[in-house]
């Protein structure tokens, strides 16, 4: 091999040493330096996922929506990341952003592009994670475990809820069963636990909600009892929120919203139309899962513990549940309309029951929520 050639190789290869340049981490405060790998796709620079959880322990999972695309969740600092296969959009706590090239798939494998880790995650970790001439400094993660909890009483004051025949109050049902559940929270799991009510006074529907939100709640537990016409009515259900017959309404106002301006040109909407109702049903759906776990949780938990009828978990566009930004479910604990529940809901002792089969379901979901919370 002539000089010439050998110094022509040596560039070749450090041009192309230079083209896949993995990113150097740092992990702070420790200082622990790591390398994630870069290679070329469709002559873009792109990353892993794989090497991501192998290097920074994040955990992505990948999802088949009920539309024709893939979603895959990434959760990476505690923080959801929801991107769709082939689209440079993503989703994350509520808005959509733009990482400049698509999520790609190679064999079993999800590729996020470069421009995601330098460009984006330091915008959404604001003060945490920072590019530093092309070296990615990444603080400890947050905690994001399960860690206050607001229980809402259903009712109170003017509003004494469902009456039974024999003049039990709804409102009083379920803040006895609420004020157990907050003892044994506390008690039990050392969980920080605020009440939307904690005596008998009128709170509207409204500043229930906001008072999760305002309180930035991991978990809202609403506790009613049923009541019905006809007296036989029994047994328990829980309920989480519904979308399904809004998905059209919320459709239209994102297109009116700040998705409009993530596309450019004519010819673009009917894409956009389609992109934005998947978008906007995948950040429903970052809560509605949990919120599904959760009462599929207390549902068997409550049925198994005080042999109550199952009537299952359900979906409803109670406005009680509307909006709040964490995992949220109604709980109906019986028929206060039929004499026997009734009299069964106003005992001290199965009120005490109630509450330690939601306590139990709490803890469950806690355990499983946290591992993927946790992550760093
Ligand atoms: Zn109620």
């Amino acid at each position: 091999m002539t000089k010439l050639k050998y110094i022509l190789l040596l560039l070749s290869i450090l041009g192309i040493g230079y083209l896949h340049a993995d990113i150097p981490l740092v992990l702070a405060p420790n200082g622990i330096q790591k390398t994630l790998p870069v290679v070329k796709l469709e002559e873009k620079d792109y990353v892993s996922l794989d090497e991501i959880n192998a290097r920074l322990c994040s955990i992505y999972k990948v999802e088949y929506s009920e539309y024709t695309d893939f979603r895959v969740m990434f959760f990476f600092y505690g923080e959801q990341f929801i991107f769709l296969l082939n689209s440079p959009f993503y989703t994350f706590k509520q808005s959509v952003f733009n990482m400049q090239y698509p999520l790609l798939q190679v064999g079993a494998n999800y590729y996020v592009p470069t421009t995601f880790i330098m460009d984006n995650l330091p915008l959404h970790f604001p003060g945490q994670i920072q590019n530093k001439k092309g070296t990615l400094y990444l603080p400890q993660p947050k905690d994001k475990s399960v860690k206050r909890i607001v229980i809402d009483p259903g009712h109170g004051g003017k509003d004494p809820g469902a009456v039974g025949p024999n003049g039990t109050r709804e409102s009083m049902i379920n803040l006895n069963v609420a004020l157990r559940l907050k003892h044994l929270l506390e008690q039990e799991l050392g969980l920080e636990v605020l009440m939307t009510r904690t005596d008998d006074r009128f709170v509207s529907l409204g500043d229930r909600t906001k008072f999760a939100n305002d309180n930035k709640a991991d978990l809202f537990i609403s506790i009613h009892t049923n009541a019905s016409r006809t007296n036989g009515a029994q047994g328990i259900e829980t309920y989480y929120l519904s979308t399904k017959s809004t998905t059209e309404s919320r459709a239209v106002e994102a297109l009116e919203n700040s998705v409009v301006e993530l596309y450019e040109g004519a010819g673009a909407k009917q894409k956009y139309e389609a992109l934005d109702f998947i978008l906007m049903d995948m950040l429903q759906t970052e809560h509605l899962e949990h919120s599904n776990d959760l009462a599929t949780l207390v549902q068997h938990n409550l049925v198994a513990g005080v042999q109550a009828k199952n009537r299952g978990v359900k979906q409803a566009n109670f406005y009680v549940l509307r909006g709040a930004f964490m995992p949220a479910i109604l709980i109906e604990m019986g028929f206060i309309s039929n004499p026997e529940e009734e009299a069964l809901l106003a005992n001290p002792q199965y009120q005490d029951r109630l509450a330690q089969a939601i306590f139990e379901s709490i803890k469950r979901f806690k355990y499983n929520y946290d591992r993927i919370r946790l992550t760093s």
